[in-house]
């Protein structure tokens, strides 16, 4: 089938809509703001190919989608990548998550693996799972990457001072004195020519009892928490605790029997 069909579209705004889309292609759907662009992407397209998909392997999902569209032809199984994947997806969630694939793998491995380390116990499927605690590398969380700080972006200029990196992220008068009491000698010192475990320091704090210093990270995440845009002064770098598998370390240990 060369289109996918939706008869009755009539989720939020939509008026109970019929529509043909082409499928090998690049689709746009464009419209005014309000016009349901986003239900018929995610609401019914998305949410019933997933649907559609998890039922054919057993898996019972989702809504069924009397109040969403009358019928609809044509579909395969969808993956949906949203606006704004930093803020409010799982970063761990991918295909094989969200089909609930990389569980059947786990419980394969795990029914059929042998753990070459002979004291080691039973496997658990969780072994094989890098979003559980079993299986997930400690460093990253099982994420793979991580997000650091972008300091070439953050401080393009090789003659800014550390007193004028504090003030151009607004710092309150009352964070600077403290500042001032620990590196107060270094504010008129180009942050790039400070001493490397001063600026280690004023980068990522210095942790007492746990507690982590005010330091640049700790201003970035607030304003990030506030829902400034800093996104761009991050940048994804790969774990190299688990070379971006994301997995722990101990899965190494095993392999699928031989048969
Ligand atoms: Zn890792």
């Amino acid at each position: 089938m060369e289109e996918i069909k939706i008869w009755g579209a009539r989720i939020h705004n939509l008026k109970n809509i019929n529509l043909t889309i082409p499928k090998r292609g690049l689709v746009a759907i464009t419209g005014i703001s309000g016009s349901g662009k986003s239900s018929l992407a995610f609401d019914i397209l998305f949410e019933e190919g997933k649907n559609q998909y998890l039922r054919s392997i057993g898996i019972l999902a989702g809504l069924d989608n009397e109040d969403r569209f009358n019928t609809m032809e044509g579909i395969g199984p969808t993956v949906a990548v949203r606006q704004n994947t930093i803020r409010l997806s799982n970063p761990r969630s991918t295909v094989g998550t969200k089909t609930g694939i990389l569980n059947q793998l786990a419980l394969i491995y795990a029914s059929d693996g042998k753990a070459l380390d002979e004291n080691s116990e039973h496997l658990s499927p969780g072994f094989f799972l890098y979003t559980t605690a079993d299986g997930m590398c400690l460093s990253c969380q099982g994420r793979g990457f991580y997000y650091d700080i972008n300091l070439k972006q953050l401080i393009p200029d090789k003659t800014t001072s550390l007193l004028e990196v504090y003030k151009s992220l607004q710092v309150t008068d009352g964070f600077l004195r403290i500042l001032k009491k620990k590196y107060g000698m270094y504010f008129e010192t180009p942050f790039w020519e400070l001493p490397e475990d001063i600026k280690g320091q004023v980068v990522y704090g210095t942790y007492d009892n746990g507690k982590q210093s005010y330091c640049l990270e700790r201003i970035l995440r607030n304003a990030y928490e506030k829902g400034e845009d800093v996104e761009e002064v991050y940048e994804e770098k790969i774990c190299t605790a688990c070379q971006g598998r994301g997995s722990a370390k101990k899965r190494k240990k095993y392999s699928l029997a031989e048969s």
